[in-house]
């Protein structure tokens, strides 16, 4: 007898016979002898018509009350997941985050699980309960609710997993796995069998949504093996596992996309000490945090610096940026929200030359500018204009030899 941690996500609780589905699923889990935790999201699309509202009423919202609204999708489907299982003959019960308590930090909407109290969850297995816990929440030590960032839920899970040293932490989505780039935009991505905690990592920080990053530490850092999976059916997904000796001998594993940042640039910046510690720690004290960074050669004293925000934190970074500009005498601000970060993600990067050049090949044989750049051991990204993303993944995509029809990698 096992104890399976399986996430459901949005678009696999959709509607009701789809929470039926997932009934069945979790049903037949328990009946194979198993100890069964279900940790759900909110109905796709719940959570940004709750997100919408707030932004309809205010430009600002209070971050204490954005966590209250947004959190209570995942009532919902908690709850009818529930009386679903019980009206088949299962003894099964709701736990609201703050009901186990699942305790974090107070950085509203974009909380960290700090402690997970499994003495409620375990006393209820024990007599045979399924549970069913609202992803993505969690509550602070001050007694507010929190939530944990879209996509919060799958952290949940793998946290939850952690917790009660779970066999294994099911994810089970639209797609049956993680594919070498969205297989929603190249028709032929191959689905990866194994994939290593670091790349995973470097591939849902780069985009790949199917897990959130912080899911990804989770999971690395407590040992749990994630098994993403189709809720549509029954094919073998993708473990996400220790790195073993086979990964390596694949250069590029995967081409990931973000088309969720935005690019702010401040132009006749002073070029002198202390004056990037002056524009970035206002954005530090609004948790906002800044991905990519250049800052242009200087010119007769003055330099631009450019960088990208998360595109929810936007309008928050602008406004303090512009306010910095100004103090520090800067000629001015530039933004773009029309950006994309395309991405090569792989482990075997680290001991081969070339492959960054090759991807600046590929883009400019497309006519495509690159405005951004940046590495790290195992990923190469760059910044270009957003209408070009899809054309950009998928001659990546073949170029780096990971079309289904040619999957042997270059
Ligand atoms: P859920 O609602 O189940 O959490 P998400 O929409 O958050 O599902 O994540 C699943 C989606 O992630 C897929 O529908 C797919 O379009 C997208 N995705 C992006 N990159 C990848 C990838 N490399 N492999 C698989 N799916 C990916
Ligand atoms: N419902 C939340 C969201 O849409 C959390 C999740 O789906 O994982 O972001
Ligand atoms: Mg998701």
């Amino acid at each position: 007898m096992a104890l399976v941690v399986q996430k459901y996500g949005g678009t696999s609780v959709g509607d009701v016979d789809r929470i039926r589905n997932v009934a069945r699923r979790v049903a037949k889990t328990y009946d194979d002898g198993n100890d069964v935790v279900v940790v759900v999201s909110a109905m796709s699309g719940e959570t940004n018509k709750l997100v919408a509202l707030a932004n309809e009423l205010c430009d600002f919202p209070s971050e204490r009350e954005y966590d209250v609204l947004v959190s209570t999708g995942e009532q919902v489907t908690i709850a009818l997941l529930s009386m679903c299982l019980q009206s088949m003959g299962y003894k099964a019960k709701s736990y609201l985050g703050h009901q186990i308590p699942i305790f974090t930090d107070s950085t509203f909407s974009k909380a960290r699980i700090e402690s997970i109290d499994d003495k409620n969850i375990r006393e209820d297995l024990n007599n045979g309960t399924i549970i069913v816990v609202a992803g993505f929440q969690g509550i602070d030590h001050d007694g507010n609710l929190t939530t944990l960032g879209r996509g919060g839920s799958d952290t949940s899970a793998v946290a939850v997993a952690a917790a009660l040293k779970a066999d294994v932490c099911e994810i089970y989505t639209d797609v049956d796995g993680v594919y070498t780039t969205d297989p929603r935009i190249v028709a032929d991505a191959t689905k990866i069998e194994k994939i290593s905690y670091d790349e995973m990592l470097e591939m849902a920080s780069l985009g790949a949504k199917v897990l959130q990053i912080r899911s990804v530490e989770f999971a690395k850092k407590y040992g749990v093996i994630v098994h993403v999976r189709s809720s549509f059916n029954d094919n073998p997904g993708t473990l996400v596992t220790k790195e073993d000796e086979d990964m390596e001998t694949v250069l590029v594993s995967g081409v990931t996309y973000n088309k969720d940042e935005a690019k702010i640039s401040v132009m006749g910046v002073p070029d002198k000490p202390g004056v990037a510690a002056k524009l970035f720690t206002p954005l530090t004290t609004s948790n906002i945090t800044v991905d990519m960074i250049i800052q242009n050669v200087s010119n007769d004293g003055l330099t631009d610096l450019t960088f990208t925000v998360p595109r929810g934190d936007f309008k928050k970074a602008l406004k303090a940026v512009e306010e910095t500009a100004r103090e520090i005498g800067a000629a001015g601000v530039r933004s773009d929200e029309n950006i994309a970060k395309v991405s090569i993600v792989g482990v075997g990067m680290r001991s081969h030359s070339g492959i960054a050049s090759k991807m600046f090949r590929v883009l400019s044989q497309e006519g495509i500018n690159i405005q951004m750049i940046s590495t790290s051991e195992i990923k190469v990204s760059c910044v270009i204009d957003a209408k070009y993303t899809e054309l950009a993944i998928r001659v990546l995509h073949q170029a780096f030899g990971l079309d289904k029809k040619d999957s042997k990698a270059e």
